[in-house]
């Protein structure tokens, strides 16, 4: 699973990026784009991993790409940042919310459309090509479904409506996933304010946008990367302190890096031991079969029976002595549909 950061240039990508993921690449060179894994904070592996003091601790991971900023109108950044776009499998839309002498007065609306309007073109593009292809095609009759559904599909971006809010039977959806859409992607939208804003002020068209991202179900979440940045060279004893008199109770960062995970449909399960404790990414909806085969294909191929704790339960009885005692162990089959926050052991033959 990968994360694109997009954007209009300064917006504040670069830091976002560099906060998510650790890395200090710095800007990018034209025409690049950077790639790192961004640590998923999470209280509860924390917590587990202060009860089974393991010697390796491991937190889910998402891969992050910073997308070099999209200059309207310029075709040469556009290709390059489109590319980008079509491999990713979500998008952080960063929206620049603060004022600064270089880019001057704030839009956060009209950037955002601008940017979104430039993903509904790419796809239009693309539907536009393939219907004059199927058009000139001898087997055209073959292909009348496809060929409706993308007329369909074209009328939504005419109207300006992006690709994911066009409703789909199982054939056409079917059909969709054969293309490469921006405008099917799940996408969280990050503004990027002024400090002050955490404090009680307002910007510009905060209002609007706010209601707009609402009314498009697009989760967002105000960040400053600019005292972000400050936060992340304290130290945590620093941090807690100024955090507190900010009024914060978590990093905005922690609070992206986990919107990002739920946006993609991901939850994880743990497992836990002296050697390690450890997160692990899986889709909603996965059997415990597959999750298993995500630890390793013997074990998926062995599966025999899945041991699992809910994770409340052990955090309130702090030992799985207990947590076994209480009678709230419980064992699963292959089908079992595995939860967000599951402890889990598997039994498998080798
Ligand atoms: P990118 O071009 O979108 O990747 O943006 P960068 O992350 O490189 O930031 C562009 C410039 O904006 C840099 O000079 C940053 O220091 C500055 N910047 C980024 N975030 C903020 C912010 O929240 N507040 C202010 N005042 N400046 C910021």
């Amino acid at each position: 699973m990968q994360l694109g950061i997009i954007g209009l240039p300064m917006v504040g990508k670069t830091t976002i990026y560099e906060l998510l993921t650790g890395n200090k690449e710095g800007k990018l060179t034209a025409g690049k784009t950077n790639t790192a894994m961004a640590r998923i904070p999470d209280a509860r592996v924390d917590f587990l991993s202060s009860l089974f003091n393991p010697r390796r601790t491991t937190y889910a991971q998402l891969e992050v790409v910073d997308i070099p900023g999209l200059v309207p109108g310029e075709g040469k950044s556009a290709s390059v940042f489109l590319d980008a776009v079509r491999k990713a499998d979500a998008l952080l839309h960063v929206v620049r919310a603060f004022e600064d002498e270089i880019n001057g007065e704030i839009n956060p609306l009209g950037d955002f459309e601008t940017l979104n309007y430039e993903l509904l073109l790419a796809d239009l593009d693309l539907i536009e090509k393939r219907i004059e292809r199927i058009n000139a095609n001898k087997k055209k009759n073959q292909m009348l479904k496809e060929l409706a559904l993308l007329e369909k599909l074209k009328k939504a971006l005419e109207e300006e409506k992006p690709l994911s809010s066009v409703e789909l039977d199982e054939e056409e959806t079917a059909i969709i996933q054969n293309y490469q859409f921006l405008t099917t992607k799940p996408m969280l939208v990050c503004l990027n304010v002024d400090e002050k804003v955490l404090s009680g002020s307002d910007y510009k068209d905060r209002e609007k946008i706010i209601s707009l991202l609402n009314h498009k179900h697009i989760p967002v979440v105000e960040v400053s990367a600019h005292l972000e940045k400050e936060i992340s060279e304290l130290s945590e004893e620093e941090k807690e302190i100024f955090m507190q008199e900010m009024g914060l109770t978590e990093p905005g960062i922690v609070k992206i890096a986990r919107s990002m995970y739920a946006r993609l449909g991901l939850i994880s399960f743990f497992t836990v031991g002296e050697d390690e404790v450890k997160a692990w990414t899986i889709e909603k909806g996965t059997t415990a079969k597959k999750a298993a085969g995500k630890i390793h294909s013997d074990i998926e191929r062995g599966f025999i029976r899945a041991e699992v704790i809910d994770y409340q339960a052990l955090y309130e009885l702090k030992s799985i002595a207990a947590v076994k005692e209480k009678g709230l162990f419980r064992l699963e089959g292959k089908d079992y549909i595995v939860k967000d926050g599951d402890i889990i052991h598997f039994r498998f033959n080798v």
